[in-house]
């Protein structure tokens, strides 16, 4: 699959890589990591990595801020990387071009690339981008500054190999973009370094979040998040803060997403299976991480239910 994967890349002139909606540091690490690797490594092909710009990220992980859009030309290739169904693919045009690879780590729900490089396995799309260079690691060089995209994808979603997820593999690809020379101590300082802003919203969630029955959550209306000053996808991104505590098996960040007029669910657990609750309202993702969406609050309660019989079938099993 990845020399297939190289043989496209090598005959297109012009390639889009996708990932998807409210990116995070491993679609965001996987689109660069993989753009700057074809770059380096392919001299006469374009590459446009399309989705909406993530300003907190783009940030952190130094990406130049582009605006890109679609236009049809000749001998294209559409990668789209990290994302499980096309409903999530962030940006216009994938299914215009000639040829689809898709490349993912999550549940499998939808095939629709031409070729498809799927693996629930992997801690991450940034770790197959790492496979997919070692594949083919006698004809492509990664250098620093696309090794050090990849990492941030593989520490975001493996919370710094702390997640079951990474494993033996994980670790191996980490070692090859340690070879590539990436400064791994600035890398966990623009991720992980916080802020006084931080603390605030800490301690709006330590203030008002719920316990009941093994299931911790805090919900930000448009209203909370005005008031913290903060978009919907900071919000969520603090769902850990209820993370690590004994009592808590599940826990969940709702937040009002003004743009599609609904609340988003991020779901994460220690060892309860999430996703097929996740599944139920509108969502997927991964067994311990996944995310949902509620029409409105008054689905709250049913979500809060079946989050509580998820925790009752795993003790039971
Ligand atoms: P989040 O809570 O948004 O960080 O998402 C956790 C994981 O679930 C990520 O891998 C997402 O790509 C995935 N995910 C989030 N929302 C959805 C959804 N509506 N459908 C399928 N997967 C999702």
């Amino acid at each position: 699959m990845f020399q297939k994967m190289y043989q496209m890349i090598s005959q297109a002139k012009i390639i889009y890589i996708y990932r998807h909606i409210s990116s995070d540091y491993d679609a965001l690490g996987s689109q660069f990591g993989l753009a700057k690797l074809i770059k380096d490594n392919f001299k006469d092909v374009d590459v446009i990595c399309m989705g909406e710009v993530n300003e907190e990220l783009n940030q952190r992980m130094q990406i130049e801020v582009q605006k890109p859009s679609f236009e049809k030309k000749q001998d294209n290739l559409a990668i789209v990387l990290d994302t499980a169904n096309q409903e999530r693919i962030d940006g216009e045009g994938y299914n215009l071009c000639d040829y689809v690879i898709k490349v993912d780590h999550h549940i499998v729900v939808d095939s629709y690339g031409d070729i498809n490089i799927e693996d629930p396995t992997a801690s991450s799309t940034s770790e197959l981008i790492c496979r997919f260079y070692e594949a083919n690691q006698d004809r492509l060089a990664l250098t620093k500054q696309a090794a050090t995209y990849l990492f941030y994808g593989i520490i975001g979603d493996t919370n710094r190999f702390m997640y079951e997820s990474a494993n033996a593999k994980t670790l191996h690809a980490a070692s090859l973009l340690l070879l590539a020379g990436i400064d791994k101590q600035a890398i966990y300082e623009s991720m992980y370094l916080s802020n006084l802003e931080s603390l605030r919203i800490k301690g709006f969630i330590l203030n008002n979040f719920v316990f009941d029955e093994g299931v911790g959550y805090y919900v930000m209306d448009q209203e909370d998040l005005a008031t913290l000053g903060i978009s919907r996808d900071l919000g969520s991104m603090f769902v850990n803060t209820l993370a690590d505590i004994k009592e808590i098996e599940v826990w969940a960040a709702i937040t009002y997403d003004s743009k599609q007029r609904l609340y988003r669910v991020s779901l994460r657990s220690r060892h309860v299976p999430i996703q097929p609750v996740a599944s139920k309202y509108h969502g997927g993702g991964h067994i311990y991480a996944s995310g949902a969406k509620l029409s409105s609050l008054d689905e709250l309660p049913g979500l809060i239910l079946s989050l509580k019989e998820a925790i009752k079938n795993e003790i039971s099993i």
